[in-house]
């Protein structure tokens, strides 16, 4: 099973994927962490990628395809992935058709998680992500057993530098411009699949689940 996450940042894409991948066994490729491991760990993708990240922009796409092609040649992609934050772009979505084609196969799902700007605005306000693991919570949401603090690991949660209101407005504009063309692109393959991303936690993965099971 091959699904792509589509929505605007914010919407919930990771979130969800963290529930398919419970259900379904496969794992999540997300190119955000990818990207914030390598700047972690000060490699030169890290480097490059910082200040575009940083300004709320696109990474350049040649930056992103080879990785995320490379990366589905692992094993563990073998009986499927969830692609979460890629493509972000027509031509991220281009390069990745192609390749797949190459090896004879195809995306089966396009998740595309639809929220309102306002309410994901209101929404990465209250992300707090894990300094140590990644984990992602909320304030009101997903809270925390103990405030601030991971439930998983007991790192210390922060808000991202790129979930500040100023970068969200942008990041979002980039997303009108840039990602949400990709919704046309997979309407087009017959592939779309539009889910509420205002149902709540369990309401829209219940309609996730609901596509994926059909
Ligand atoms: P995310 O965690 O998916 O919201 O990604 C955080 C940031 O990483 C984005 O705002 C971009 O700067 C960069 N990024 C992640 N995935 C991509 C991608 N597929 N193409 C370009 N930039 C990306």
């Amino acid at each position: 099973m091959k699904i792509i996450m589509l929505g605007a940042p914010g919407a919930g894409k990771g979130t969800h994927a963290k529930g398919i991948v419970e259900k379904y066994k496969i794992p999540t490729i997300s190119t955000g962490d990818i990207f914030r491991q390598n700047i972690k760990d000060g490699t030169e993708l890290g480097k490059k990628a910082k200040s575009y990240m940083d300004a709320g922009d696109l990474v350049p796409d040649e930056l992103v395809c080879d990785l995320v092609v490379d990366r589905l040649e692992k094993d563990d992609c073998k009986n499927g992935y969830i692609l979460d934050g890629f493509p972000r772009t027509i031509p991220q979505a281009e390069a990745l058709t192609a390749a797949l084609k190459e090896k004879g196969t195809a995306i089966d799902y396009a998740i595309d998680i639809e929220m309102t700007d306002e309410a994901i605005v209101e929404r990465m306000a209250g992300r707090r992500v894990c300094a140590k693991c990644g984990a992602t919570f909320h304030t009101v949401n997903i809270p925390p057993k103990q405030e601030g603090v991971c439930d998983n690991c007991g790192g210390e949660l922060e808000l991202r530098d790129d979930d500040k209101p100023e970068t969200v407005k942008k990041r979002l504009s980039v997303y009108h411009e840039q990602t949400a063309p990709l919704i046309e692109y997979y309407k087009n393959q017959g592939i779309l699949h539009e889910i509420d991303g205002s149902l709540g936690l369990e309401g829209t993965g219940a309609a996730i689940s609901k596509v994926l099971d059909a």
